[in-house]
């Protein structure tokens, strides 16, 4: 069997909060698992393979975030890549530029995302900086607690063909509504930093599931569920809930 491989696209461009480590995480649960992966790393103008099974975009700047559209849309294989059945997992920015149209800038010009997620930001009223905790359903119904922390000055709404992938307990969100980012086919958003995988094993293991087709088998890691316990505590401590 040829190794799963993981493309992290841009990260000199959109990797300003540690979102690589995103990369590390998923390539080593499948590590742990005896399961061959590979890291590919993209940086700007360099081309993007069509081959990867889970494509991963971070968090970034204004300017960076339309110079990566820019790129992804001249290069075109991350769409070829998606169409194939690839997940792309993409956190703030990267949220964002998967999405229809987001604003940069003092005067928010309006900028065309990459059309994969049915989602538009704006600048909200308020820059969202803090800590976060969602609620998001697994697709076996069950409830899984998602930690990170937020920085995000837009505010995104969702359109019909996108749903949200959490529902928010502490923080701000994608527009202070109550609902945390979005799922649109293979296509996950979300605005958590952390790394986000790093905190919130289950879903790099969702989005590895989705990409290899297949159910893995459990990681008991007792001390990371003891870390989650510690965080999701302290964080409901100081957090206002919403
Ligand atoms: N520039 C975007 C915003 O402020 C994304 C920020 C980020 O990636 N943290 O909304």
């Amino acid at each position: 069997m040829s190794p799963v491989e993981i493309v992290l696209v841009y990260q000199s461009l959109l990797g300003i909060y540690g979102d690589r480590g995103n990369a590390m995480v998923l390539r080593q649960r499948l590590a742990w698992r005896g399961i061959d992966a590979t890291l590919t790393v993209v940086e700007p103008g360099d081309p993007v393979p069509s081959t990867g099974s889970v494509y991963l975009l971070g968090g970034g700047e204004d300017a960076a975030q339309i110079s990566a559209v820019k790129g992804l849309k001249a290069d075109g294989h991350l769409f070829d890549a998606l169409d194939r059945g690839a997940v792309l997992f993409a956190v703030c920015a990267g949220f964002q530029i998967a999405g229809n149209t987001f604003t940069v800038g003092e005067q928010d010009d309006v900028i065309e995302g990459l059309g994969l997620l049915d989602v538009d930001t704006r600048r909200g009223p308020v820059r969202a900086v803090g800590e976060i905790l969602t609620r998001w359903k697994r697709p076996d119904g069950s409830e899984y607690l998602i930690t990170g922390f937020e920085n995000h000055g837009g505010f995104t709404t969702l359109g019909a063909k996108a749903k949200p992938l959490a529902s928010v307990e502490i923080g701000v969100g994608n527009a202070n509504d109550g609902i945390e980012g979005a799922v649109q086919g293979t296509v996950v958003g979300t605005y958590p930093h952390g790394p986000v995988l790093a905190r919130n094993p289950a879903l790099a293991d969702h989005l590895l599931e989705r990409a290899l087709g297949r159910d893995l088998e459990p990681l008991p890691l007792p001390e990371l569920d003891e870390l989650r316990r510690q965080r999701i505590a302290a964080v409901r401590k100081t957090g206002t809930r919403r």
